[in-house]
């Protein structure tokens, strides 16, 4: 079945944001399949978005996903990593649809309070970096 990584960034943890993202996957009907609070080290932040390391926000990125305690999860469901992406909104706050989270509970771009896996092959990678099989149901 299909899986996808959903991190709430520091923000959202710090926010007491924890019980109502979850509650929006729960309540779609996703599966969770491994969850852990971890401060994530600026090196392992680094390799979470190596693909954005040429952008101009990457180090601030970086050091705020490591800034404290973020909630790292797999959910798993048919087409949970598009519908997924639905949930949680377009990037930038401003932009996404009222409804979902970062339109509902977020406000600018650098504080938008979740990630969330954008394919198949970044599903995969993500939940292989931050997660181990075992930790897995
Ligand atoms: P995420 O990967 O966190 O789920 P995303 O896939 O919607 O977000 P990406 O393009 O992967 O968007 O950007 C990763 C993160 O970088 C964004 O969630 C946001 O916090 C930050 N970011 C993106 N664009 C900007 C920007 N112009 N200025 C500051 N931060 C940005
Ligand atoms: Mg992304």
């Amino acid at each position: 079945m299909e899986r996808t990584f959903i991190a709430i960034k520091p923000d959202g943890v710090q926010r007491g944001l924890i019980s109502e993202i979850v509650s929006r996957f729960e309540r779609k009907g996703f599966k969770l399949v491994g969850i852990k609070i971890i401060v994530p080290p600026k090196d392992f932040a680094q390799r979470h978005y190596h693909d954005l390391k040429d952008r101009p926000f990457f180090n601030g990125l970086c050091n705020f996903l490591s800034s404290g305690p973020v909630l790292a999860m797999v959910w798993e469901g048919e087409g949970v990593i598009r519908y997924g992406r639905k949930l949680i909104g377009a990037t930038d706050p401003q932009n996404s649809e009222p409804g979902t989270i970062r339109a509902d509970l977020a406000v600018v771009v650098g504080r938008n309070i979740i990630h969330g896996s954008d394919g198949p092959e970044t599903a995969k990678d993500e939940i292989k970096l931050w997660f181990k099989p075992e930790e897995l149901v």
